[in-house]
């Protein structure tokens, strides 16, 4: 399944862009959304590798990482288990992994940030255990948005993409330079004082000047809204028939239109915005829209 993926590039009209396209990551799959795919790819390659059987992670109670790893060790025939931030809840979200057969595991906050102890502790003696941090960050997981850039057969401008732990940066980084294309990549991250993400990429990439961080789209912070940015949810949904997320795209598309405006970048630049999934991080916030 999805070894041979070249998921769409779709040319979107959005006035005053001439030329902005979209790679439709969110087309993947519906619970294996966009990135988290890509990052999980080689991920579950190397746990095979190891012949573990059980995939061990970590995540927010709105997490669609942890959707995305309790759909694919479902249909991989392996064992899954989530640490789940917070004290329990139930959402939408955390019943997909149920129904996918993920077993959760809820800690407190002060207990969620050793993330290696609890794995230790609750599975020291589980060989099959493999260890994914939270989000997928790894080495592997940027190999996997690398080959997002692997399946381009044209040269943009612009990549866009938004940002938690920049993993999926680094990945779209490195794939620039073993492709040799010119390409300015922006970075949007959706947490406050996002200028932290320079040294995650820096982890696995090395930083240059075709890398451009834009700090101030974060709307409050992860998982944040402003009334501005849900109508532009709306708006943008309703013209260009393409659904987007309140916690990522969204705030990518609109730092996108105000670099626009502001003539940052250029109404007839050649762009590509990157749609890196996510769309079922809306049922935690609907009460906004
Ligand atoms: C997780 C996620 C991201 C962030 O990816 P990082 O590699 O952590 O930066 C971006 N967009 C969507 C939709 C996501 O679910």
């Amino acid at each position: 399944m999805f070894e041979h993926l070249n998921s769409p590039i779709q040319k979107i009209e959005l006035p005053p862009f001439e030329r902005l396209f979209v790679k439709r990551d969110d087309l993947i799959d519906p619970y294996i959304s966009g990135n988290k795919w890509r990052k999980l790819k080689y991920i579950l390659k190397e746990a095979q590798n190891q012949n573990r059987t059980h995939l061990v992670t970590f995540g927010g109670a709105y997490s669609n990482h942890l959707v995305a790893t309790a759909a694919l060790a479902s249909r991989k025939n392996l064992k899954a288990t989530a640490f789940v931030r917070g004290e329990e809840v139930t959402n939408q979200m955390l019943l997909l992994c149920k129904l996918y057969g993920m077993d959760l595991i809820f800690v407190d906050r002060e207990a969620y940030k050793n993330k290696i102890h609890l794995f230790d502790t609750h599975f020291e003696t589980d060989k099959n255990a493999y260890f994914i941090d939270e989000g997928g960050a790894c080495l592997e997981a940027t190999l996997g948005c690398e080959e997002i850039i692997d399946e381009l057969d044209t040269t943009y401008d612009h990549i866009f993409c938004a940002a938690g732990t920049g993993t999926t940066a680094s990945g779209l980084l490195n794939g620039i330079y073993k492709n040799n294309l010119k390409t300015k990549l922006h970075i949007i991250p959706v947490l406050k004082g996002g200028d932290f993400i320079a040294e995650e990429i820096k982890k696995y990439s090395s930083i240059s000047n075709q890398l451009i961080l834009h700090t101030d789209y974060h709307f409050g912070g992860y998982a944040k809204t402003t009334p501005e940015l849900i109508t532009f949810i709306k708006d943008f949904t309703a013209k260009t028939g393409m659904l987007i997320d309140p916690v990522y795209t969204a705030k990518m598309f609109f730092a996108i239109k105000d670099l626009a405006e502001k003539q940052i970048i250029n109404n007839n630049d050649k762009i590509l915005a990157i749609h890196t999934g996510g769309l079922l991080g809306m049922f935690g916030m609907m009460d906004k829209f």
